[in-house]
């Protein structure tokens, strides 16, 4: 007999009709005469009632089976007086496995701590259920938004030999033997006898490599994991993370900054009308105004001010931060919290920075003090999008490498995009995570990724 996820049970109610249904125990309840299982098989947040006759032959022995417990349950679907719909009237219980005694979720309200150290068995908790399956729609989100737009999908490498950030945030890459490598006339390791024949790492971005193709195909997107060994224990960085980089041909600072809303609003729309169980879900026990706000955002024209206004809306506010807001500094998460939760409570596009704290390619400003910048920050979270206009005169982009002591022939390729036909183009970064935790309403960055890589932390 065919068997029907529970999602697929209730969006065609076969009233009547014998289904065989599988899943996990989320609980039972004995009566005199029968049991009340509740199923749940992941396919949505919905659990199944299963009432289940004293009189099947192995009553005693799945009655005794615990939450968590693995079960196959054939049954007529028959309507139902309770919360949904319909109910199965079950004609057989076959345990596929019953839990130990030792299981980990019988529990309630155990912490997210606890369920972190147990990431193998979270996904089965009605919250981070939630979390992955709108992940999932999240990511379809973006294809379909970025495929819509005529947007093509590029996959860059993972392995790369250039720090584009310049931030020295690189895991290396290597198969030489760290306890005797091979050694150069100085006493220098010899790089050139590792397996690239020279230094590799994993990627911090795509972009570069995403830019050869914008300037080919015009819009493209990448969709890919990215590395950063930073050593930020914070609530939002992770050393293993996914990003979104769309790269856009004859596309200005503005256009992109458009686009980056218009994506971010996109998600929020697919996932209210893909996972409106989930996001009701995560509004009762994560997040109280996690609709509300998602409603407000999704229509609303994001704010758009320069840097410059940031900090002096920063300056002149009543706040004490821990970190002083200076011209020429970066903002700190305080500061971008400040503006989106409190200032203009709601997403907030900040442009023009200050080029000093900046990665080489921007597009540098006239004022010679500035570069054509833009982050999204969001309230809750703080910056989910970097991007900015590149620089894309040759001279002015060596000129800078120069000055930031960068190695010239490592990207004598990605000049050669300057060299040869030459054109104003534009991108961002989005932290795939980052939209995850905005969209969910989840608090930290480690409980919206399946298995989390942080600093001391590679489990799993
Ligand atoms: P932050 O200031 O938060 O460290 P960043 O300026 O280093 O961010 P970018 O280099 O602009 O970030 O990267 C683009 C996007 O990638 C960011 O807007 C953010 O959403 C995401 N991102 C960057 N670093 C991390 C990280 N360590 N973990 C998760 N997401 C990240
Ligand atoms: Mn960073």
């Amino acid at each position: 007999m065919k068997r029907w996820t529970i999602k697929e049970l209730y969006a065609q109610k076969p009233v009547g009709e014998e289904v065989v249904v599988k899943g996990w125990l989320r609980s039972q309840r004995k009566t005199k005469t029968f049991n009340f299982i509740i199923l749940n098989d992941g396919s949505s947040q919905g659990d199944l009632q299963i009432i289940a006759d004293a009189e099947l032959p192995n009553y005693e022995q799945f009655s005794k089976c615990g939450t968590g417990s693995s079960f196959a349950i054939t049954g007529k679907v028959v309507e139902s007086q309770g919360k949904q719909p319909i109910e199965l009237h079950a004609t057989n219980v076959e345990i596929y496995g019953n839990v130990g005694e030792d299981y980990p979720l019988q529990k309630k309200g155990t912490s997210m701590e606890f369920l972190r150290e147990i990431a193998h068995l979270r996904p089965r908790t009605n919250t981070f259920g939630a979390v992955f399956r709108i992940r999932h729609h999240l990511a379809q989100a973006t294809h379909k938004f970025f495929d819509e737009k005529g947007f093509f999908y590029v996959n860059t490498p993972i392995v790369t030999a250039m720090d584009a950030e310049g931030a020295g945030e690189l895991f290396r890459v290597s198969t030489l033997d760290p306890a005797n490598p091979p050694k150069n006339d100085k006493g220098e390791i010899d790089w050139s006898e590792d397996y690239f024949g020279k230094q590799a790492y994993l990627c911090v971005t795509g972009q570069l490599e995403g830019e050869a193709f914008a300037t080919a195909l015009g819009s493209i997107y990448t969709f890919g994991p990215t590395f950063r060994s930073e050593n930020s224990n914070t609530p939002r960085h992770l050393a293993e993370f996914w990003m979104i980089e769309p790269e856009v041909a004859f596309a200005d600072l503005d256009d992109i900054a458009q686009l980056g809303a218009d994506y971010i609003q996109y998600m929020i729309k697919y996932a209210m009308e893909k996972c409106p169980e989930e996001l009701e879900f995560l509004n009762r026990f994560i997040d109280k105004g996690l609709k509300s706000k998602l409603e407000s955002v999704a229509n609303a024209p994001f704010k758009k001010i320069t840097y410059t206004e940031a900090v002096e809306i920063l300056q002149n506010c009543k706040k004490k931060f821990e970190y002083k807001v200076e011209w020429g500094a970066d903002l700190q998460t305080e500061h971008e919290r400040f503006l989106t939760d409190e200032h203009f409570n709601g997403p907030v596009i900040v442009t023009d920075y200050p080029r000093d704290i900046k990665a080489f390619y921007m597009k540098q400003n006239e004022d010679g003090k500035t570069v054509r910048a833009m982050d999204i920050l969001v309230p809750g979270v703080g910056e989910i999008i970097g991007g900015s206009q590149r620089e894309e005169n040759y001279d002015k982009l060596v000129e800078r490498m120069n000055e930031m002591g960068m190695e010239e022939d490592l990207y004598d390729w990605f000049l050669d995009l300057r060299r040869h036909g030459t054109v104003p183009h534009s991108g961002f970064g989005l932290g795939f995570e980052r939209a995850v935790m905005y969209i969910t309403g989840m608090s930290n960055i480690r409980d919206v990724i399946p298995f989390h890589r942080t600093p001391n932390h590679v489990e799993f």
